[in-house]
């Protein structure tokens, strides 16, 4: 018996810390239980950062945004695939979650480049860390103050309804398979993805199966099942997220931040192949078009300084190439050196010279000329599912009629509907902390009614 609450989260990452967060301080009992030995999820591993529209952060910049305009980036980089009251609650919402965050010291306030954002958009901290890592320290110390701790190493296994239909619980098990049950009068479900799950990859998506996957061992879909075996329904599952630049040999995701800061794609022949900063799908695509499916993303010394985690994930690990000039750095990688000193002289070139981008990449046109210079071998790998849970933008689940379940809610990567056919990076940010905080308003509402 684990007790009786107002509301049980399901899932500790970024979406169920806020919902948790944010129904405490409505006042509700939360309880907030977590399968894996810690908390964060796949949240820990993201890296870009947060898109938000019509931020201070933006004003003080001068960046002119509006929520039209994300809106319609999303949509369009989802090929027009998404739900738009879903997607424009998110982007009507995403200053108030900047600020919100930032009331509690978790502030995001650099501004990048992301692919798909026609502006400026996506919110970094100002440090250089993680955006993932960042947020989930910060969130953690957050529970901690409000006295919310995660109930690790238990995993729910099934939603409890009462006769009229309502939910009334989880069961769930600890790691000695010792099955305890959580009372509730609702549950918000924020277990996140599929993306380790190699069985319900290959029954949604076959030709993913030989891809590594850069999820966490835990995004097994739990969800997704539990909540279809009350009626759940499913929308756009078979939409799957290949990342362009995932480091093969360990599936560590290199951040669509350093394209965003100005690295470039060079393959085999040691020559660029496309606009660096087009939409995942595509720039993946294109990788698997190349000579052994492969590029090697190529930056220098200023976007290595801007982003922390290079350091950390792929210098100390081994698992970079660094070299004083590109013939050298070519060399290391194995690739023709004449070929890819000129490919990056003539991109130097063309933008110490004001010509356009032969492949027509027109943001982030820093030009790489601060040694020494750094290469990472990367290929697609398994990053995000799209689809997931059926919900409305109050964040309540819908069953196959397309009425809400009395009592159960979602939020985050578990649900679909917002990517469509692709998410922007930075979106995935932006959805756990305003359907976060989504779910426990219309929980704490139902709750309280
Ligand atoms: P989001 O980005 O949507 O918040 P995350 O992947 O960051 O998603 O977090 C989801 C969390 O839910 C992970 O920490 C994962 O281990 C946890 N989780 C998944 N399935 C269960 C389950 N059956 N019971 C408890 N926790 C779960």
């Amino acid at each position: 018996d684990g007790g009786e609450f107002d509301i049980v989260v399901i899932g500790a990452g970024g979406a169920g810390m806020a919902a948790a967060v944010g129904a405490t301080d409505q006042g509700a009992r939360v309880c907030l239980l977590e399968k894996m030995p810690v908390a964060g999820g796949n949240t820990c591993f993201a890296e870009g950062g947060m898109n938000a529209c019509c931020t201070k952060f933006q004003a003080a910049e001068g960046i002119e945004d509006s929520v039209d305009l994300m809106v319609s980036d999303t949509y369009k980089g989802g090929h027009e695939k998404g739900n738009l009251d879903l997607i424009r609650h998110m982007c009507e919402n995403s200053s108030d979650a900047i600020d919100w965050l930032d009331s509690m010291g978790i502030t995001l306030s650099k501004l990048g480049t992301s692919g798909g954002a026609s502006v400026k958009r996506i919110h970094r901290p100002e440090t250089g860390e993680a955006v993932g890592k960042y947020i989930v320290k910060g969130m953690t110390e957050q529970c901690r103050q409000r006295g919310i701790s995660a109930i690790c190493n238990t995993k729910v296994e099934e939603l409890m309804v009462d006769d009229a239909g309502k939910i009334s619980g989880v069961r769930a098990t600890n790691p000695n398979g010792i099955p305890i049950v959580y009372a509730c009068k609702a549950v918000i479900v924020a277990t996140g993805g599929f993306g380790a799950n190699h069985e319900m990859l290959a029954q949604y998506r076959p030709e993913l199966i030989d891809a590594v996957t850069t999820n966490q061992p835990g995004t097994q879909g739990d969800g997704i099942v539990f909540s279809q075996a009350i009626g759940a329904d499913l929308v756009d599952i078979g939409e799957i997220q290949v990342h362009p630049t995932v480091e093969q040999t360990t599936a560590t995701l290199l951040s669509e931040n350093i394209r965003g800061d100005g690295a470039v794609l060079i393959n085999a022949n040691g020559e660029r192949f496309g606009n660096e900063l087009r939409t995942r799908d595509v720039v993946s695509a294109s990788e698997w078009d190349q000579p052994g499916k492969f590029a090697w993303a190529v930056f220098d010394q200023s976007v290595h300084d801007n982003n922390l985690s290079i350091e950390e994930k792929f210098v100390a690990r081994g698992l970079i190439q660094i070299a004083d000039d590109f013939a050298a750095l070519a060399d290391k990688m194995e690739v023709p050196a004449d070929a890819m000193v000129e490919a990056i002289t003539s991109y130097n070139d063309n933008i110490a010279n004001g010509i356009d981008d032969p492949y027509g990449r027109v943001k982030s046109l820093n030009p790489l000329v601060n040694p020494p210079y750094y290469a990472v071998k990367v290929a697609p790998g398994i990053h995000h599912c799209m689809g997931g849970l059926r919900v409305n933008a109050a964040a309540e689940v819908l069953d196959v009629d397309g009425n809400p379940i009395p009592g159960l809610f979602a939020a985050g990567e578990v649900t679909g509907g917002i990517h469509g056919g692709n998410r922007l990076g930075g979106n995935a940010v932006c959805d756990i902390n305003v359907n976060g905080r989504q779910a426990q308003e219309t929980a704490c509402a139902y709750v309280f009614a």
